[in-house]
């Protein structure tokens, strides 16, 4: 595992009610500790609870961010959408971009790119989202499908300080497979090679997303090159996103 910051990134999806916020408090008990230093926990509630998780965690070390945005960053006449300034209006210093829930829905390159661009204008930080399908694996298109989506996503973004990479295999996704850790491995140095030569950069930060478990993160945490995960379903569940955390760290 990596020496510096290593990001905790709870995706809550379509899930979480008012009384859900509750379930976060031993979370944040432990964020306070000595032992957290260089823990950074960022929960993704659904936008209904968005000001609730800005609420309860102020003044804490963990923060908060949305799910999606809308490509706009004005107000209008979009009904059922949400602008990063409405995001950012709640406390949210982070959003997650180019989800490949959002993807499947209809979400293009482009429009992961406006929404970036949107987000960054906020001065919000971005959990940038990219990862191949099974069918694009099996046809050896992996890297084609990566550069593609890095090199449209981050389309004229000078400044990537403010954008965490995620890659997260689609077959991974809520299914309960990792890839093979050394197939992984080479697959995020790969990841960052390429966005060093683009941004001329080394650091940027690039995390794993997809079925991460208490039992499997002994393996993941064994990458040296990730900078933290991005966890769905077992983030959920205040214990398992605990023990994740502790077995990453100890
Ligand atoms: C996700 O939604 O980004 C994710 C990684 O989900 P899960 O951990 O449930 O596979």
């Amino acid at each position: 595992m990596t020496n510096n910051n290593i990001y905790f990134i709870a995706n809550w999806k379509m899930h979480g009610n008012p009384t859900s916020v509750n379930s976060i408090r031993r979370v944040i008990g432990l964020s306070k500790t000595k032992k957290f230093r260089k823990v950074r926990i960022i929960y993704c509630p659904p936008y209904t609870l968005l000001d609730k998780f800005t609420n309860k965690t102020k003044r804490t070390r963990i923060f908060v961010g949305a799910q999606n945005c809308h490509t706009k960053n004005e107000y209008g006449a979009n009904t059922g959408s949400i602008n990063t300034k409405m995001i950012k209006s709640v406390g949210c210093k982070y959003v997650i971009i180019g989800h490949s829930e959002n993807r499947i829905e209809g979400d293009t390159d482009q429009d992961i790119n406006y929404k970036i661009k949107s987000a960054l204008k906020e001065k919000l930080n971005v959990i940038f989202c990219i990862g191949e399908t099974l069918d694009e694996k099996k046809k050896n298109k992996t890297q084609k499908i990566l550069k593609k989506q890095i090199s449209k996503g981050l389309y004229k973004i000078k400044n990537t300080k403010n954008i965490l990479v995620a890659y997260e295999p689609v077959w991974s996704i809520g299914t309960g497979i990792i890839p093979k850790i050394n197939d992984l491995q080479n697959q995020i140095k790969k990841i960052k090679l390429y966005l060093s030569k683009i941004f001329k950069k080394k650091d940027i930060r690039v995390l794993y997303g997809g079925s991460v478990n208490p039992k499997n993160i002994k393996s993941l945490k064994k990458i040296y090159e990730i900078n933290g995960f991005l966890i769905g379903a077992a983030s959920q569940n205040s214990k398992k996103f605990i023990d994740i955390i502790n077995k990453t760290i100890n």
